[in-house]
């Protein structure tokens, strides 16, 4: 198993600390991985910015040329890649695999933008020119979620830009990242994109970094607060995509049978471990019965398991801290109050599982629906006034995201003004698109990704003034 980190093209292992990758299925230890030396980090830092001197006039055609190229040799290497996703991450082969497909429409779309420039002309005669500058070296910190498509949405973008980028993936699932510099380094020139592995320790080192111009960073809203705090000393720029806590509102009009099993998958997308999940669900008091009924039956047609098998529906909680967060989460509204409808499919005896479970008899008051819970535990709360759940709704500390689901679109959209979330679906969730911008409003993070207003994150602005003589 490849474990070595990527520096200036080079393959090599760390020497710094040592830690585990484990399954969350069977808790195997998967890989015993070396993270990053303090010198290792600048080391890195130096090969991006030395390459950098010469990637920043590289042509269009060129990065067109090595994104297809990468793309084509992601899509050859597709199963390898998902079956490293599987152990390290937990989710079933299916998902692990639509990660590998959707990773590659991104580069494909990424690689299809160009970056504009704005033209003036002043009556004096004077032309003025916008241009979008490559910044130098950026820092990528990923999470173990969805690790191998959030490091490609950090990356290509970046690197299309005309920067050198150094990654850090999670240290709970690096071996998918692993693979994916690997194939990147041989298609772009060294120093391009280099790789090293490590904990908070090493992200931290890399984010607060002197030459490190810009930090994108997907994770926790708090270690998003601690790059944030490193990077004001240099006035460095960051993206910062962090938690959520996504609502769903149903209106009466729906017809179940039709958007159930909709909400359900993006519900429990991941086993809720992806930052647009919905994570509070509002049903109208008319249809309540019937929706918990009907996601119930959901519930209960999944298999739950090791994600290598391929009956496997359901993986598992992907590490012991949120495996312990979700557990305490759920036994604090039950303290409350609240009552546990869970899958009455059996849970492998090993593994960081959780049976999926609706909570019902929950109120705004209960953690459950105030904070985040990253796991595949949904509380679904009874409204009979729109206006004021929305309020309510717009309550809690995040702004990722929300959905509406109604048949009367005209309706759905004069609400959609009033949520305060960076994206907002009306009957549906979740299904990002590579060219809307995606970010999230308070607690949710800072600046844009995808699209032209992400690719846009990656420069700065030099506006050129050329009077006549
Ligand atoms: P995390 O913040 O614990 O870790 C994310 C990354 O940051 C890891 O690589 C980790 O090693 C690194 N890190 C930890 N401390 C650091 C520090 N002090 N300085 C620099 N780097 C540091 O987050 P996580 O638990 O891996 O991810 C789950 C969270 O990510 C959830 O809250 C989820 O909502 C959020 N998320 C957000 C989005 C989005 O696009 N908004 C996408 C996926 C996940």
């Amino acid at each position: 198993m490849n474990t070595h980190m990527y520096i200036k093209g080079q393959a090599l292992l760390g020497a710094g600390a040592v830690f585990e990758v484990i399954n969350p299925a069977t808790l195997d230890i998967v890989s015993h991985v070396q993270g990053a030396s303090p010198s290792q980090v600048d080391r890195a830092v130096a090969a991006a910015l030395e390459a950098f001197q010469t990637w920043k006039h590289v042509t269009d055609s060129r990065i067109i040329d090595a994104f297809q190229a990468i793309a084509v040799d992601i899509l050859k290497h597709k199963h390898d890649i998902a079956r490293l996703i599987c152990i390290e991450q937990g989710k079933p082969m299916a998902l692990a695999l639509l990660e590998v497909d959707l990773s590659i429409d991104f580069i494909q779309a990424v690689a299809a933008l160009d970056i504009p420039i704005e033209h003036y002309n002043e009556d004096s005669g004077k032309k003025i020119t916008v241009y979008n500058r490559p910044l130098g070296v950026v820092a990528s910190i990923t999470p173990w979620n969805w690790p191998f498509m959030i490091a490609v949405w950090h990356l290509f973008p970046a690197i299309k830009a005309k920067n050198c980028v150094v990654n850090k993936p999670s240290e709970y699932t690096p071996l998918s990242s692993i693979k994916l510099v690997e194939i990147i380094n041989q298609h772009l020139p060294a120093g391009v994109c280099n790789l090293i592995l490590g904990g908070s320790q090493v992200g931290n080192q890399l984010s607060a970094h002197p030459d490190v111009i810009k930090v994108s960073f997907t994770g926790s809203t708090r270690t998003g607060q601690q790059i944030l705090q490193n990077s004001i000393d240099a006035l460095k720029s960051v993206i910062l995509e962090l938690g959520g806590n996504d609502v769903a509102i149903v209106l009466e009009d729906v017809d179940i049978d039709r958007v159930a099993e909709k909400i359900f998958n993006v519900a429990f997308l991941n086993a809720g471990q992806t930052c647009t999940c919905i994570k509070r669900l509002y049903v109208h008091e008319d249809i309540y019965d019937a929706m918990i009924e009907k996601l119930t039956e959901y519930l209960n047609a999944q298999v739950i398991g090791n994600g290598l098998d391929h009956a496997t529906t359901f993986g598992p909680v992907q590490n012991k801290m949120q495996f312990m967060k979700v557990n305490a989460l759920i036994a604090e509204a039950l303290a409350s109050g609240a009552t546990l409808i869970k899958s009455n499919q059996p849970l492998p005896k090993l593994g960081y599982f959780i049976a999926p479970a609706l909570l019902i008899d929950v109120d705004e008051s209960m953690a459950i629906v105030a904070e985040e819970q990253f796991g595949p535990v949904l509380p679904v709360l009874k409204f009979n006034d729109i206006d004021q759940v929305i309020n309510t709704s717009n309550q809690v500390k995040y702004g990722l995201g929300s959905s509406i689901w109604t048949k009367d679109l005209a309706k759905a959209k004069q609400l959609a003004e009033r949520m305060q979330t960076g994206t907002v679906w009306i009957n549906s969730h979740t299904d990002l698109s590579p060219m809307a911008a995606f970010g999230g409003w308070k607690h949710s993070g800072l600046g844009y990704s995808f699209g032209i207003n992400g690719l846009l994150q990656y420069t700065h602005k030099q506006a050129l003034h050329v009077s006549p003589y």
